[in-house]
Parts: structure tokens; sequence; C-alpha cells
């Protein structure tokens, strides 16, 4: 069943990817929003490095037991992983409102109807109460001006109960994106996407208030996998703002010795066949193949791609960057799709609102 769409891997124009519409899809809504199986997770810590926790309890948990075929890589479960995440965070929680009264609280502002945008907002709230953390809306119509989206941003700013805030994207093509992320107050940035934080995270010596979800969410992975990443080379795939540049230097903040491959990169497969860890960040399906591969790396794919499937219901299926049938023999590890990477992303949203909540109330 995975046929025609999976056994492609080898060859050079990869699966056949959806049409411009699905991709639109993809693109229409930041990563973290994208995936349908994106309803759970994130985790948060205090140790020099706020934003992992690593708590070595877990560490055997999180490789699954399950192995793809037999010999080859073990297969890291997102889902496990993340699901015992947010039953950390749920703890955690009860116990600051027991202690101190408080409970977190996360803003979402969505502007438009696009069904996609109000599914995803949908599942952040169902996350929010399955843990707890009271959650607030503003729902704006399509036509609304620039200046009612900065409003309902300053209310949530000024909300003692709010303690996170996020924008839902795509906005409407006639806002500013950037000034409307960059008005969202740095202390309840829990996307982590202000230049602040970005900033923080690429300074030694400098901590950010918050990490963004997904490059933290593979991080977590590994640290909760067990995978060693001081004095590693690693590999990420992908530049963007969101995943590939703040998981390259969440990797080297962690004493990784790290590459980026983008569109640019020369012969990227012998840059990527260096590496110990590899994270991926790409959006083309089944882009790295099992050969690019040196033998017992650790691959974490982000890339979320739908391709043609008429077995599937819905005429499509996703698969990830790498084209894991192949690369399954080869590392020693590896994040399915879906199922990898994706349900980590909701975890750390709830992560960070926690961690934002304890930060403001001095709770430890
Ligand atoms: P962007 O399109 O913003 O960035 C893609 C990056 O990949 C760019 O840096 C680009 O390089 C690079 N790239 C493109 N083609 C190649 C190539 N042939 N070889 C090497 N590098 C290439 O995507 P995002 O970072 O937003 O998302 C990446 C993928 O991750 C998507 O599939 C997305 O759906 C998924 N995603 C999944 C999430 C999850 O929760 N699981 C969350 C976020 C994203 P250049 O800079 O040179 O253009």
């Amino acid at each position: 069943m995975a046929s025609m769409i999976f056994c492609d891997c080898s060859s050079s124009t990869t699966a056949r990817l959806l049409p411009l519409s699905c991709h639109k899809l993809r693109h229409s809504c930041t990563p973290l929003h994208f995936s349908p199986y994106l309803t759970f997770s994130i985790s948060s810590s205090k140790t020099s490095f706020p934003f992992l926790s690593i708590k070595s309890h877990a560490s055997s948990t999180l490789i699954s037991a399950k192995m793809a075929t037999e010999n080859t890589a073990k297969v890291i479960d997102g889902k496990s992983v993340a699901k015992q995440i947010r039953e950390e965070i749920a703890v955690e929680i009860a116990r600051m409102k027991e202690a101190i009264g408080v409970v977190p609280g996360l803003a979402v502002i969505l502007v438009g109807d696009r069904k996609d945008s109000a599914t995803y907002v949908r599942n952040k709230k169902k996350a929010c109460d399955a843990v707890g953390i009271n959650s607030f809306e503003v729902h704006l119509p399509e036509t609304s001006t620039e200046l009612e989206v900065l409003n309902s941003i300053t209310k949530f700013n000024e909300d003692a109960s709010v303690h996170g805030i996020l924008v839902q994207l795509p906005l409407p093509s006639h806002m500013d994106e950037e000034k409307i992320l960059n008005s969202v107050g740095i202390e309840k940035d829990v996307d982590g996407f202000h230049p602040l934080n970005i900033g923080r995270l690429a300074m030694r010596g400098r901590e950010p208030l918050f990490v963004p979800c997904t490059p933290k969410g593979c991080i977590e992975l590994l640290h909760r996998s067990g995978v060693q990443i001081k004095g590693k080379k690693a590999v990420v795939i992908g530049r963007s703002n969101i995943v590939g540049m703040p998981a390259a230097l969440l990797l080297q903040r962690e004493d990784a010795t790290v590459t980026i491959v983008h569109s640019r990169t020369n012969n990227p497969e012998n840059v990527i066949k260096e590496a110990d860890i590899i994270i991926s960040a790409v959006g083309q399906a089944n882009m790295v193949k099992g050969s690019w591969i040196k033998p017992g790396a650790v691959i974490i794919d982000v890339g979320i791609n739908p391709v043609e499937d008429p077995e599937s219901p819905r005429g499509y299926r996703l698969v990830g960057d790498v084209c894991y049938e192949e690369v399954v023999k080869v590392a020693s590890a590896v994040t399915p799709v879906p199922g990898g990477v994706g349900p980590m992303t909701i975890a750390m949203l709830l992560s960070n609102t926690l961690s934002s909540a304890k930060r403001m109330h001095n709770f430890s």
C-alpha cells in the first residue's frame, strides 16, 4: 500500500507531490500548525537551558521498542513522548494551582475563516483543556484591520491571566505579519518567534525566554531518546526562521558541531553523509535517501509533505523529507512521519505556556 508513493524513494523526482493547492496548504500555515496530528505535546525545564527539559528517567522510553523492520533503526515515537510530556505538564499545573492558585493561560488570535486554521486553534484548545491550561480566543473577521489585531494583542499583553499569546498564521495578506508578531510581549511570546528571543538563543551566555516549539521538540526527542549530542557532528537541512535556524542554534548550544544544508548547498549528500545527527526541515517528500546516511546516524524528520495516495480516503498521505524505507536500514534511530516531531510541537507550546506562568509568578 505504501506502493507508488513511498517506494519511489530512490528516484530523483521522489514521491509525487500533491498539486499546488496542497503545497499551499502547507505553506499557508506555519509549519507548526499544518499537521493534523499536531494536536498535542511539549515540555520545559529550568536547567541551564530553561527550554530543554532533560529527564533522565524518561530516556529509555523515548525510542519506542517497536522496530520498523527487522534489523533496522529504532523508531523514535513522538506520539508517546508527547503524551508523557503532557502528563508531566498536567502534574505541574495542578501543583502550581494548589500552591499559589495560579492557572496558566494561553490566548490565541485567529483572523479569518480558514478551515485549517480553525482546526489548529480547536486542537490547541483541546490540548490546553486536557492539561488544565485556560484558553482564551479572539476570532476576528478576514476583513479586520491590522489595528484591530494589534488591539487584541495589546489586551492580552496587559491581561495578567494570560501567560502566552499566539497569533494563528497565516494572517490575511493585507496585514503586516512581522509587525503583528513583534507586538506580542516578549515575556508572552510562547511561539518563540520574537527577534529578541531568537537573538538571545544565538548569543553565548544569553538565555531566550522561549524557544520555538518545533525545534525544541526535536531536541527534546533526542534527549529523551538518550541520544548524546555533545561532540557529535550534526547536520540541519533547512534554515527557516521557525525550524531549521533555531534547530541549528539549539544543537550548537548542546555542543554539537553543526552544519546547515540549504537549497544552495553543493552536493548536500556529501555533507549529510558526515552527520551523526540529522534534523531535516525542508518540505520535500523523500528527498533524503538511504545512501546519504552514515550508518548509525540518528534522524529527526520534521518535514510534512502531502503526496498523492489514491488508496487513502483523503486522496493523499503525509510523508517526511526522509525516505523512511531506505533510511531505517542504515540509521540507528529515526522519527516517523506522521507520529514523530508533529505531536511534539503542541506539547512544547503547552510547556512554554507553563514555563511562562511559572516565571511570571516566580514559582519553581
Ligand atoms: P521553509 O519552506 O520555510 O524552509 C525550507 C528550508 O529548506 C529552506 O531553508 C530551504 O533553503 C531549504 N531547502 C529547500 N529545498 C532544499 C533542498 N533541495 N535541499 C536543501 N535544502 C532545501 O519550511 P519550514 O522550515 O517552515 O518547514 C519545513 C518542513 O517542516 C515542512 O515540510 C513543514 O511542513 C514541516 N514542519 C513540520 C512541523 C512539525 O510540527 N512537524 C513544524 C514546522 C514545519 P533556502 O533557505 O536556501 O531556501
